[in-house]
């Protein structure tokens, strides 16, 4: 959470606390790694490295595949993910409850024969059954693309409920995991999901030069049988489908670098254990919610179950314009907060818990920036009941039993 000194350009000392929601800082161990020489990806080393990265992501999505690594942040491998898999012939549900969501349409209409779209308003999630009538509805809609956290609006699409729905009626389920994944539960086997993306840089706290990938067989198969499917490009999912044999060649230069971050990620990960981590990420957003709430904001969503608890999203009062909070936050605090983008810029503002930022205090430190910054602009915010009620949630949840 806390990025170190920053005097250059703010003209605010002392550490910067990173509760956004996402790049979420890395841990000392994620640092260190980085930091590490950078090898000739032919060095039988980083061969190995490469190799058991691709293993230690297996062992953390709980499949029997083996994970794809891609080149580039998480948008490559959502943006490739539509270029490789979406035929000319695949009719494409999409389902859209935010700014993520929306975006993926853009890219499934460059592909498919046509896009049909469920939407939702921005602060609600798809129901399962809206996504059941649908495909009643158009019985030859062949891929369905969903978002599981939307990030910028802080809510969660259910796919447990979603993912048997798309799996009765026999079509490829596209996922967009990557702020999800560390944060909620996520079973890409029992979703029947076949292509699913992870970014290191939200809940595994790691940077932002990968994208991770979950493709089921059938996924594979699909793209196989694609005439269109990128071939020798930066958006190649199928170039990449063997790069973590040693004995096999890499279609260009990996990022040698955020391989090594990302092994250290998911060597963190697997060692503090999936239950440990998302329960993590659970008690630091109750903390944040509550603390929210009594600092006298509104949660953005519409209603509290389909809160994500990898970043909290929040209505400001009207009047307060959330880039001033933001950049207040900042200069006094040294709190980095985010805020909204395309049509939620201005009317929400986030406080992220992902990763390194999903520890107790994290929320407390969130809160106490935000509050402070809301005063100084005339707001109304009571700083001590948000602390107070973000450490009753906590204490609500305290693994350390009293003696
Ligand atoms: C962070 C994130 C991505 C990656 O997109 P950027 O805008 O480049 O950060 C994609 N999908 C979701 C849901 C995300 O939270």
């Amino acid at each position: 959470m806390i990025a170190g000194d920053r005097r250059a350009n703010s003209g605010q000392v002392g550490p910067v606390f990173n509760v956004t929601a996402g790049p979420a800082g890395a841990t000392a161990a994620t640092l260190a790694a980085v930091g590490q020489p950078v090898l000739y990806p032919y060095d039988p080393d980083f061969l190995h490295r490469y190799a058991n990265t691709a293993e230690l992501a297996r062992q953390a999505f709980g499949t029997t595949e083996t994970p794809v690594i891609l080149q580039g942040e998480a948008v490559l491998g959502l943006e490739a993910a539509a270029a490789s898999l979406i035929r000319r012939d695949d009719v494409v549900l999409n389902l859209v409850s935010g700014i993520y969501g929306k975006g993926y349409g853009w890219w499934a209409r460059r592909y498919a024969a046509e896009v049909i779209e469920v939407e939702v308003p921005y602060d609600s999630a798809v129901p399962a059954e809206s996504v059941r009538a649908a495909l009643a509805a158009r019985p030859d809609v062949t891929v369905v693309a969903v978002v599981h956290c939307e990030t910028p609006s802080g809510t969660m699409n259910d796919l447990d409920a979603i993912g048997p729905v798309v799996a009765d009626h026999d079509a490829l389920l596209i996922v967009d995991a990557v702020s999800s994944f560390g944060a909620a539960a996520c079973d890409f086997t029992a979703w029947g999901a076949d292509l699913v993306v992870v970014g290191p840089q939200k809940c595994l706290g790691g940077p932002a030069g990968l994208a991770l990938l979950h493709v089921s067989d059938a996924a594979w198969e699909h793209m196989a049988g694609n005439p269109d499917a990128p071939r020798a490009s930066f958006l190649s999912i199928l170039d990449w489908q063997d790069a973590h044999r040693v004995e096999r060649p890499f279609p260009f230069t990996p990022s040698v670098s955020d391989v090594y971050a990302l092994h250290a990620c998911l060597e963190q990960y697997l060692a503090e254990g999936p239950a440990a981590v998302l329960a993590r990420h659970q008690s630091a957003a109750r903390a944040a919610r509550a603390g929210a709430e009594a600092l006298g904001l509104e949660l953005w969503a519409a209603d509290k179950s389909i809160c994500s608890d990898a970043v909290t999203a929040l209505r400001l009062p009207a009047g307060v314009d959330e880039r001033e909070v933001i950049a207040r936050a900042r200069a006094e605090s040294g709190v980095m907060l985010s805020g909204g983008q395309g049509d939620l810029a201005g009317k929400v503002l986030q406080i992220g818990h992902m990763g390194p930022s999903a520890y107790a205090l994290s929320p407390v430190v969130a809160l106490t920036g935000l509050g402070r910054a809301l005063r100084t602009l005339g707001a109304k915010a009571d700083v001590g009941a948000a602390i107070e009620a973000a450490l009753t949630a906590l204490d609500d949840d305290d693994p350390v039993p009293s003696s």
